[in-house]
């Protein structure tokens, strides 16, 4: 081989380390099952009766599988065309997060608050599990804010003690009123102003693969928009229950939140 060949394999090498996403098998994480050669008909995937995301790799096809956070270490069973293939999910223990909070409203809330964060969760799961069937070139993600990424996806978090649900995605630091941008072309599936999670955007990028953004001060789109990568959605601010600005990014793959790092390039 000559120098240049081998040069230019070292640099396709490099290419696909750097901007393919990488397995994960723990809860929370990804998994990456080979299907069959692509020029054989898309095969139908799904876990827990949920569709998967199918994409073309390498002449393959690909599912990309969201592992949800409650999964028990050892096998998880994916349904491919009527037969079992089993993932191997490893044990992971994420930090736990003890926050003391004064304002009690962060902790208990009326019945009243109760009926509201209901029907918000309902808008909120209707746009995390709807399959929009579209062909899906990749899953990779840019930064939707340039601020530091904190490894905050998974915190087990107990308020005043009490346990609260894990913290499903990455807090990024960020000023109140600065951009945030679309990190992937996609259609904004909803949009709201949530008790929890303040102004909230919710775009879809086809076959389950949901990103979510939080406590905006601003939101820029509409619902149904189509958004290209690097768009301005909104501006960092502290709406909801947060005790200063940053931008809440949440990402989803069959309806399961899945750490963002995984995503990001
Ligand atoms: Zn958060």
């Amino acid at each position: 081989m000559s120098s240049r060949a081998a040069l230019i394999v070292v640099l396709l090498i490099l290419t696909s380390l750097t901007f393919a996403t990488e397995q994960s098998l723990r809860p929370g994480g990804v998994a990456i099952v080979d299907l069959g050669n692509s020029d054989e008909p898309v095969p139908e995937a799904t876990l827990d009766g949920n569709p998967l995301l199918v994409m073309r790799r390498d002449e393959r096809w690909v599912a990309v599988v969201g592992i949800p956070l409650d999964t028990e270490p050892g096998s998880l069973g994916i349904n491919v065309a009527g037969k079992v293939s089993n993932i191997q999910v490893s044990e992971h223990a994420y930090r736990e997060q003890r926050l003391s909070v004064e304002n009690e409203s962060f902790v208990t809330q009326t019945e009243e608050q109760l009926d509201r964060i209901w029907g918000e969760r309902k808008i909120i799961d209707a746009a995390l599990t709807h399959f929009r069937n579209i062909p899906v070139a990749g899953v990779s993600l840019a930064a939707p804010i340039e601020g530091a990424q904190s490894a905050s996806f998974g915190y087990r978090r107990f308020f005043n003690d009490q346990p609260r649900s894990p913290h499903k995605g990455m807090d990024i630091s960020g000023n109140n009123g600065e951009p945030v941008s679309a990190p992937r072309d996609g259609v904004v599936a909803a949009i709201g102003d949530f008790f929890f999670n303040g102004n909230t955007v919710l775009i879809d990028h086809g076959q389950g693969f949901v990103t979510m953004y939080c406590h905006l001060s601003e939101i820029t789109v509409e619902k149904g928009q189509q958004v290209s990568t690097g768009e301005t959605i909104g501006t960092v601010g502290a709406t909801g229950r947060v005790t200063g600005p940053h931008l809440h990014f949440g990402t989803y793959l069959n309806g399961t939140a899945v750490d963002p790092a995984i995503f990001l390039n």
